[in-house]
């Protein structure tokens, strides 16, 4: 780092341990988060920050928050009794945030915790006995431990929300009610979120005082800046065009969604089973299963890591090259969350997504959401086996088959063909459907 790209964070009001401890990060130039955030946190202001994971969010609620801590101590310092309190809707968001503040805490004498549910609370319970400064949580675990009498939310005096869109959606909203009953009037807020709902609007004006309001980017932006592209196939063809693409491009670092915990499970087997180490993570995987198949990714020991939208929310990999939807996502918002993962801090990154007939109009509001047209690729030299052929045509609807860039469809032989390619026409296809295709074509 440079004494020039120093000053661009000094110039933000951070401090000489900050500073450090950002230099060891590689950070160079802040985003535009941190330029926004950081100076408005310092001056001690309430924040309503619009900002997906990606833009380098968390470093610009941590790195100000800490630097405030550590300008004073607290009055009274009990064990059990933390001075900012981060409150995350899902536990890996909840351990990314929290290894973020030791990162950034690295040269402060400042203490954190991180507590979440699906693991054991009495370490948490022995952890709460010591000095706890900054408290990272998910609300049902807080509120247990609130219960317990082990925490003491008296004493906090920075909140934060992150991604309080998501912990609305997973209807969080009345333990967070019950979360802020117990906090100090007077504190500082700062309310993270990726979308303004109605909902949060209502949430901010109840909680923020005078905020400022930040938005770096329009939500959609990370779409921008990731290629997509869409292969359109029956849906029982899916799972073997993925383990082709896979082996094809040689994808070293996949993360793939698909709906539910099932699928997740089946899709992770199917890959395994034809050479292609894969893990699933969803809610019903213990936290040990998880925090394990994640470290293995993120090192690059997993090639894939097979995700529904809950389990992936929040993951932070560095220049996760490669995102695929197996299924597209029933909420359109979730699909740029989802390919948030990839292209992130400016990095390349690619996203494909499997769409089969039956998603075309999830597709088509994807397409109207992010306000673009997504590029129909094709797989050349991708042949289906007999058997995946044979199930599609026997077990889906009759247009399932195979469709034409557009996403329109052609009517597939009832009678499985031979080795089929994809995307074109079929070697024995009856002459109606070759004319509907054609006519297709031409309109
Ligand atoms: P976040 O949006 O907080 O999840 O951060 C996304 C990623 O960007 C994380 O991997 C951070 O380590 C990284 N990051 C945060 N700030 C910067 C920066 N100023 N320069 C480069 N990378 C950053």
């Amino acid at each position: 780092m440079t004494d020039n790209n120093d000053n661009d964070f000094a110039a933000l009001g951070l401090a000489a341990p900050f500073l450090a401890a950002i230099a060891e990060a590689g950070y160079t130039t802040p985003t535009p988060i941190q330029k926004q955030a950081i100076p408005l946190v310092l001056a001690g202001r309430d924040l309503l920050a619009a900002a997906q994971t990606g833009t380098g969010k968390t470093a610009a609620f941590t790195l100000p928050a800490l630097q405030l801590l550590a300008a004073h101590p607290a009055h009274p310092q009990r064990p059990g009794r933390p001075r900012a309190l981060v409150l995350t809707p899902t536990r890996e968001l909840a351990a990314q945030v929290a290894e973020s503040v030791r990162t950034y805490g690295a040269h402060t004498a400042l203490t954190s915790l991180v507590v979440f549910g699906g693991v054991g609370i009495n370490p948490q319970i022995a952890a709460l006995k010591k000095r706890v400064d900054i408290l990272v949580a998910t609300p049902g675990r807080l509120l247990d431990l609130v219960g317990q009498r082990c925490v003491d939310l008296g004493g906090v005096e920075i909140l934060v929300l992150d991604e309080a869109d998501r912990m609305l959606d997973m209807g969080f909203i009345r333990d967070i009610r019950k979360i802020l009953a117990l906090l100090p009037k007077k504190r500082q807020n700062l309310l993270f979120s990726a979308t303004f709902s109605e909902e949060i609007r209502a949430l901010a004006a109840g909680l923020l005082d005078r905020p400022a309001q930040v938005e770096v980017a329009p939500r959609n932006t990370a779409a921008e800046l990731v290629e997509q592209s869409v292969y359109l196939i029956g849906q029982k063809q899916k799972r073997e065009l993925l383990a082709w693409l896979i082996k094809e491009r040689q994808w070293f670092q996949a993360l793939v969604f698909t709906r539910t915990k099932h699928g997740a499970n089946k899709l992770a087997e199917y890959l395994g089973r034809h050479d292609i180490e894969a893990a699933a993570i969803h809610g019903n995987k213990s936290q040990s299963a998880r925090t394990r198949a994640l470290a293995n990714f993120k090192d690059g020991s997993l090639p894939v890591l097979v995700a529904t939208d809950i389990a992936a929310r929040g993951l932070d990999i560095e220049q996760l090259p490669q995102v695929v939807n197996f299924e597209l996502p029933n909420v359109p918002e979730d699909y740029v969350h989802r390919i948030g993962r990839t292209g992130r801090a400016g990095a390349a990154g690619h996203a494909i997504s499997l769409v089969a007939p039956e998603e075309m109009k999830l597709l088509t509001a994807i397409e109207r959401l992010t306000k673009r047209k997504i590029a129909r690729a094709e797989a050349q030299g991708f042949v289906a086996s007999v058997a995946a052929n044979g199930d599609a045509a026997n077990t889906e609807s009759p247009t399932t088959d195979r469709m034409r860039a557009g996403g329109e469809t052609t009517v597939a032989p009832k009678r499985p063909t031979r080795h089929k390619p994809f995307n074109n026409m079929p070697a024995n296809n009856g002459r109606r459907a070759k004319k509907r295709a054609y006519q297709e074509r031409g309109k």
